[in-house]
């Protein structure tokens, strides 16, 4: 099953569970816009290639559609779908002003030159620009993109309007009106909400062990995070390998090899697979790399008692019913890895105000706002009876039902 299938059974499994008729989320079922671009790109070599783009503004009744732009080989319109309305849902579920949009590049980043990279950013942006826009969607990084292709993005669309729009795209660097924590806020953000889940699970921080798929901007900085709060990080992975150690892994060192090596290999301590990291003896589980990583052949060979989220779309619709039977609290990725958004939106705030936050203060609203939404899903799960993502969604749905019920949109 392709990512938007698992996205509509999730959204089909909530209503059910919430007592919501399926008629009234009709409007939720299929994008508002979606964006096909085919563009021309000048390699190293002189020569033209083209390559294939997409955004897509899934919904935009409570706000601008708003979500990242990702660069991989295996991009394609249903996993875009997926992403763009897995943003509309998170949105909702922290309740800040946006709908839900995603976009993506069906390109391998590591066979092109930064120069090559560049011109792909740029061509993007001016392939889309009539429908981006800070009151309009407002793209921001996901895999394999960072601060440095934002800032060619966003100079690309600045250029075209002839006017400073920082608040078009967020997640750039400082230098360029980014907002400071952004760089770590998806991982902070899953940090807090963990918080509130381990107390309630009884959860020491100092005896707990994690292990974390995945070493990119959201799972490095989750690692270094929660070693940081005392938990015993033990096992690590990137697309190249998985790395087990049980006195716990250095993540500063593992960060500063990655850095170097590019690969997580030759780290230290035993290598493992990417799916023996996921069934391993360890108490929080965080997928932070792709989507369809558990999936109904290893649910049920998974020994955490919490997992959070980071990545969008890790666990398919089969998982969840095994990993609910089998107890295991799943915190999911519409409020696990909401923090990147919140951030991006306090970073618009900036933009549009264009008055700048200390990292403090965004931090106590970051943490304000993810703690929020976990006891506002949380509350939903007891009332209910029904799992995290259940109870997300379900408290998503009722927002995203009003908006459109007011616009007359539904
Ligand atoms: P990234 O490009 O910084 O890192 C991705 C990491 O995943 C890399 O370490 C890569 O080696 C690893 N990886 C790739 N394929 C893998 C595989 N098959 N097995 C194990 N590891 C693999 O990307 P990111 O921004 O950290 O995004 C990771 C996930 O988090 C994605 O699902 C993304 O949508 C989600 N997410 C990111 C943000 C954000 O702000 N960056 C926000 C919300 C959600």
């Amino acid at each position: 099953m392709d990512s938007f299938s698992n996205a509509m059974t999730q959204l089909e499994t909530a209503a059910k569970a919430g007592g919501i008729p399926p008629e009234e989320l009709s409007f939720l079922r299929e994008p508002k816009r979606t964006i096909e671009v085919n563009y021309p790109v000048r390699m190293d070599d002189g020569k033209i290639k083209h390559f294939k783009g997409y955004r897509i503004q899934y919904n935009d009744v409570r706000g601008p559609a708003k979500g990242g732009i990702r660069f991989h080989p295996k991009v394609d319109l249903a996993e875009v779908k997926a992403l763009s309305f897995w943003m509309t849902i998170k949105n909702a579920v922290i309740g800040i002003p946006y709908g839900g949009g995603k976009g993506g590049v069906a390109i391998n980043p590591k066979q092109h030159s930064r120069a090559e990279l560049e011109r792909v950013s740029r061509g993007f942006i001016k392939a889309i620009h009539e429908l981006i826009g800070p009151t309009k969607d407002i793209p921001a990084p996901d895999v394999y993109t960072d601060q440095q292709v934002m800032a060619w993005m966003l100079d690309e669309y600045e250029a075209i309007t002839g006017e400073h729009l920082p608040g078009t795209i967020t997640g750039k660097p400082i230098s360029l009106g980014g907002s400071q924590g952004r760089a770590y806020s998806t991982a902070m953000g899953g940090a807090y909400v963990l918080k509130e889940a381990a107390e309630l699970l009884d959860i020491d921080p100092l005896k707990a062990t994690v292990a974390v798929q995945g070493f990119g901007n959201a799972g490095m900085h989750m690692a270094r995070i929660l070693s940081r709060w005392g938990y015993k990080v033990i096992a690590i992975s990137d697309s190249t390998t998985g790395i087990y150690q049980e006195k716990g892994i250095d993540i500063e060192r593992a960060a500063k090899h990655k850095q170097e090596k590019g690969t997580l290999r030759g780290l230290g301590g035993k290598e493992i697979t990417n799916e023996e990291l996921l069934t391993l003896k360890a108490d929080i589980l965080i997928p932070a790399a792709l989507e369809n990583q558990i999936t109904k052949t290893n649910a049920k060979d998974i020994k955490a008692t919490a997992i959070v989220e980071l990545a969008n779309g890790p666990t398919t619709p089969e998982a969840d019913a095994i990993l609910a039977r089998n107890g295991i609290t799943l915190i999911p990725d519409v409020l696990a890895n909401a923090g990147g958004v919140a951030v991006s939106y306090f970073e618009w705030v900036q933009n549009n105000q264009g008055y700048y936050w200390e990292e403090q203060e965004v931090l106590d609203k970051l943490e304000q706002v993810m703690t929020r939404g976990f006891k506002d899903v949380h509350a939903l799960v007891k009332e209910l009876d029904v799992t995290y993502r259940e109870a997300a969604y379900i408290l998503a749905a009722r927002r995203l039902m009003d908006a459109a019920a007011a616009r007359g949109a539904r």
